[in-house]
């Protein structure tokens, strides 16, 4: 990751840790939050479970996410981020600083895209 100065690799960093944080208070937040089935009927019970069901799938992003970063933040200590996985190419500081997990420069991602 040559093409990136040592200020350009920290503030990605911090990028990636303050994410990191958010997405660990989301995770607390709704594994704190009290199940509120108590003194409901049916319909009610069934909207919780809706509701419940809808954030567990966004907690499933969130880990997958987390994952993300966690990978990131290690290929900063490996000396690897910023690096296209695919062509070897340096992926440009403005592109990762608009997504800090990108692992493919904007060609492969495209193609990859493409053939999905
Ligand atoms: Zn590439």
């Amino acid at each position: 990751m040559k093409h990136l100065s040592q200020e350009e690799i920290l503030e990605l960093k911090t990028l990636l840790v303050k994410w990191k944080t958010e997405l660990l208070e989301d995770f607390k937040e709704v594994v704190d939050e009290p199940l509120s089935y108590e003194g409901g009927d049916e319909i009610d019970r069934a909207d919780a479970e809706a509701g419940r069901i809808v954030r567990l799938k966004n907690l499933d992003k969130h880990r997958k996410l987390l994952k993300k970063i966690d990978y990131s933040l290690q290929k900063i200590d490996y000396g690897t981020y910023g690096i296209c996985e695919i062509c070897q190419a340096p992926i440009p500081f403005e592109r990762l600083k608009a997504r800090p997990v990108a692992n493919l420069c904007i060609e492969c991602k495209e193609e990859q895209e493409e053939n999905e």
